[in-house]
């Protein structure tokens, strides 16, 4: 049966779309990029438009790991609220929906790569369908010369000069009939070219990045990590740990089990792909990531939405003082 309040699917982002262009009217403005396999991936931007640009600051929330599904649920709900002001759920939202509409800007793109979205058998992962080891193997393919084992994690790959898995994991994006890339690694994803188009528009000070990770063997539900040390200027590394202990301190306070937020810690390629492809956006602007359990036990799917949404939440909050 379809979890009725955790909608992570494209089908559903559409439905949700119609309801809330007829009840949002010109307060939400719809952008688009074409992916390769044909899926519109949106920027989805909500605004009082009726007050100056400059009067308001700009933030970007996004979702760029297709199986990180409690990300689009958060977002989802977030915009429901913003839009009807109340939750998916039904329960009436504590945002001050005018205030944050009057003061900021703030665009989703709720689902990175639809296609990955859209091949996933799992709405949702918990920890009851499947142990991690086959969950690595769903995102990132299973490795043809070591069964049961997860495929390489690369930027971009081309079927033509690498034995890749089939499936090809759930992770990666097609963006020509033979190269796929991680959405995130890659400027040539849907992800990061609806990046580029929206911020040509509105010129974001603030990108709130959601994801998901196991947290192997540890009791954290929820942390907040922030770019690779030395990778922000010191006054936005300073407003990115104020930004970050604040959503800490919110997820605390709702019962969630933290870690304090901590820098990025690849080192060697995957640290590689990272400066190559966020080096400028971290010279530029705030830009923090969550990390909400997935595929664990003791934290069940309306928990990872709930807390990917009071990330955001908080972030509206704290934009509008
Ligand atoms: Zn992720």
């Amino acid at each position: 049966m379809e979890n009725r309040a955790f909608l992570s699917r494209p089908h559903q982002l559409e439905q949700k779309l119609a309801q809330w262009k007829e009840q949002a009217g010109d307060r939400l403005r719809l952008d688009y990029e074409m992916s390769y396999s044909g899926h519109k991936v949106y920027g989805i931007t909500l605004s009082d438009w009726s007050v100056p640009q400059s009067d308001k600051v700009a933030v970007y929330a996004a979702q760029p790991h297709a199986h990180e599904p409690a990300t689009t649920a958060g977002m989802i709900d977030v915009i429901e609220q913003l839009v009807f002001g109340r939750h998916t759920t039904g329960s009436a939202t504590s945002l001050d929906v005018e205030k944050v509409l009057a003061k900021t800007i703030v665009t989703f793109n709720p689902i990175g790569n639809p296609l990955g979205s859209d091949r996933s058998r799992y709405d949702y992962y918990d920890g009851s369908q499947i142990p991690n080891e086959r969950f690595w193997c769903i995102m990132f393919g299973e490795d043809p010369d070591r069964p049961g084992k997860q495929w390489h994690r690369y930027d971009v790959f081309d079927t033509r000069e690498v034995k890749a898995p089939d499936p090809i994991g759930i992770v990666y994006e097609p963006v020509d009939d033979f190269r796929h890339v991680e959405p995130n690694r890659s400027q040539l994803s849907s992800y990061s070219r609806l990046f580029r188009r929206m911020d040509a528009q509105y010129r974001y000070l603030y990108w709130l990045d959601l994801h998901q990770t196991e947290f192997v063997n540890s009791p954290t539900q929820c942390c907040i990590l922030l770019p690779l040390k030395d990778a922000a200027p010191q006054s936005l590394h300073e407003g990115n740990v104020a930004w970050a202990e604040e959503i800490t301190q919110a997820w605390q306070e709702a019962g969630y089990t933290t870690i304090s937020p901590k820098h990025t810690s690849y080192t060697g390629v995957q640290a590689e792909y990272f400066r190559q492809n966020w080096g400028k956006v971290h010279q530029r602007m705030n830009r923090i990531t969550t990390e909400v359990k997935n595929n664990g036990a003791d934290f069940p799917a309306d928990k990872q939405m709930a807390a990917e949404a009071l990330a955001i939440e908080t972030t509206l909050r704290r934009l509008i003082g």
